[in-house]
Parts: structure tokens; sequence; C-alpha cells
């Protein structure tokens, strides 16, 4: 079966991307090495613009729009980064955007995203549909959907992340990576498996959210609940139908993390490493620094995949740990 995305697609991306998105750091820690015992690289896109590596997915897709699609505009539901994303992106090209976003998004998310300009429409996670919400106005208006992980052109932006991390630091035996729906870890399992079909691609959810990791493991698409974590940019119900078959292909694991291993995985990029990261962007790092992967010896790339989060939430979940 042919994978949704190929190598020239995350190619052709990174080129519609330069000089618009940020080439974002790739930084070290002794502390994290020694703590692990492998040569961690941090590829940093909690300091991509609107913070977080959503940009390069939105940007890909609206980039491709006909003339006609930018007249009508974008429609998009998410909770929280694919929203700024797509409202910023649809700032820089001109495009008109709707946002369909759940009514308990942090608030900094929906101001955010009001703030570049889109309209936000609320709903109910826990008893409304936002694909059907998002499917109605699109045939109402004539917008085009773009949704946050399951489309050729979001995952194949994603995937920049993984292509730069290896032109900056050059082979690495294992690529950690946050997964949520896996629009993030397709484009990135496309890029790293194309030069280092050695490399493991190993993807991370939280423990309460593993709805990937169940159908990696059993073969076929699993559907779960809402779950309740505080990774909110990793509360999906189920794989994509683009994004599971280039995981079942080239992932070669999915491991999961508890909130108390993000909230001390946060801990530790602010006291040693003076980053802000979001909970749902320590995923990858946690199974690092966490240990819940044996890596010793090994140079080891992390997809850091956020920073947002409210200020005074950040600090109540550091210190109730
Ligand atoms: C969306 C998001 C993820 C998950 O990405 P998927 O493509 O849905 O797997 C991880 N981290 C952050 C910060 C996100 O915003």
């Amino acid at each position: 079966m042919t994978l949704a995305i190929q190598t020239d697609d995350i190619r052709a991306a990174a080129a519609r991307l330069a000089g618009i998105a940020h080439r974002t750091p790739v930084v070290t820690s002794t502390s994290a090495d020694a703590l692990t015992g492998a040569k961690l690289f941090f590829k940093c896109e909690n300091l991509q613009r609107m913070g977080a590596f959503k940009f390069r997915g939105a940007y890909n897709s609206l980039a491709q729009f006909s003339a006609d699609q930018r007249r009508a505009g974008v429609v998009s539901f998410s909770s929280g980064n694919h929203a700024q994303a797509i409202a910023l992106s649809a700032r820089l090209l001109g495009v008109p955007a709707t946002i369909v976003m759940p009514s308990d998004a942090p608030q900094m998310k929906i101001d955010a995203t009001r703030g570049y300009g889109a309209e936000v429409k609320l709903f109910d996670r826990y008893t409304e549909d936002r694909e059907a919400i998002g499917r109605k106005l699109a045939d109402e208006r004539g917008m085009t959907l773009i949704p946050p992980f399951d489309h050729p052109h979001v995952m194949a932006g994603q995937g920049t992340a993984a292509l730069e991390l290896l032109e900056d630091v050059g082979a690495l035996d294992v690529m950690l990576v946050c997964v949520g729906g896996g629009g993030l870890i397709s484009g990135c399992a496309v890029a790293t498996k194309h030069s280092l079909p050695q490399c493991a691609v190993i993807g991370v959810e939280p423990e309460a959210g593993n709805d990937v990791q169940l159908s990696f493991r059993s073969g076929a698409i699993v559907h779960i609940d809402v779950p309740k974590t505080i990774a909110d940019g990793a509360q999906t119900q189920q794989p994509g139908r683009f994004t599971f078959p280039v995981i079942q292909a080239l992932v070669d694991d999915v491991l999961t993390v508890d909130d108390a291993q993000l909230v001390s995985t946060m801990r530790f990029f602010a006291e040693r490493m003076k980053m802000v990261v979001e909970p749902t962007g320590c995923l990858a790092a946690a199974a690092a620094l966490q240990r819940v992967l044996d890596l010793r010896g090994k140079r080891v790339g992390v997809i850091v995949s956020g920073g947002n989060i409210d200020i005074t939430r950040y600090g109540a979940l550091l210190s109730a740990a």
C-alpha cells in the first residue's frame, strides 16, 4: 500500500516553509546526558512561531490552496495549537479562518487564536462532535477543512522538524516523538527512515490516552473515550486513516508516560534547561528523562513539540508536584 506521504513531500514542505517558519534550535544538556547515559539532542519546537511545531503543517497546507480556496477560507477544529497555527498561517496568507474549539480549552489558546484574527466557535468536547461541526461549517460556507493531524499536507509539514534535526546533528540511533493523532510522528518517521533506516522511531503518548499504542499493537485503529490527562495536545481518541498506515509501516514502538512523569519533565526543562515546555511537549523527553527506555550509549533525537501553557497553570502544576 502506498503511504500518504513520501520524502519528496517533506522536502517540498521544507521549501515552502523556508524563511517563514523558524529553523528552531537543537539544544543539548550535560545533566540530561548524565541522567540517561545517552547523547540527547532536543529539537526545540516550543520556540517555533506560535509556540509549537503545528505551524509547519498548517502553513504547508494553506500555502497549497487554490485561489478559490483562499477566497472562501479555512475551517479547523483543535484543542489549541493547531487552531493557532491555522489562524497565524491564514493571516500570513490572507485567508479567512474559522476555528472550532472546545469550550474548556485553555483560555490563553482561545485568546491567541482570536488574536490572530480568526473567528472562534466554541463547543462542548464531552457531548458534541467537533468533526461534524467543522464539516457542517465547511459545507455551509464552502470553506476548506484542515484537520489537526489526518491530512497529507499537515503530515508532510510536521516532518520538516525531523528533517532539520537530522541535517543539524547527523546520524541518530533513536528518534523520540510526541504522539497525539500521529501527524508529527508520521512526518518525522518518513523523514527519518528515508536517510536512516536503522534509526528507531519511537512514539510517546500519555498513559491515559494511549489510542495510538493500542492501535499499533493490535494492528487496527482502536477508538478510546476522551482521555483525561494534562497533555491537552494529545487528547485524541484514535489515530487517523492517513497517519495510522504510516505509523504501522515505519514506527518501531509506541510507549506511554503518566502525568506525574510529564510534570517532572516540565520541571527538568525549567530548572536545568531554562525552557518552558507544555505538558504535551514533554512526552518524548519524559520517555528518556524518566528512563522509560534504556538509551545508554545512544545518540537520541527528542522532539520537544510545544511550549504553550497558561503561566498560572504552569506554576500550579509545578508547585503541586
Ligand atoms: C498537536 C500536538 C502534539 C501531537 O501531535 P499529533 O500530530 O496529533 O500526533 C504534540 N505536542 C504538541 C505540543 C501538540 O500541539
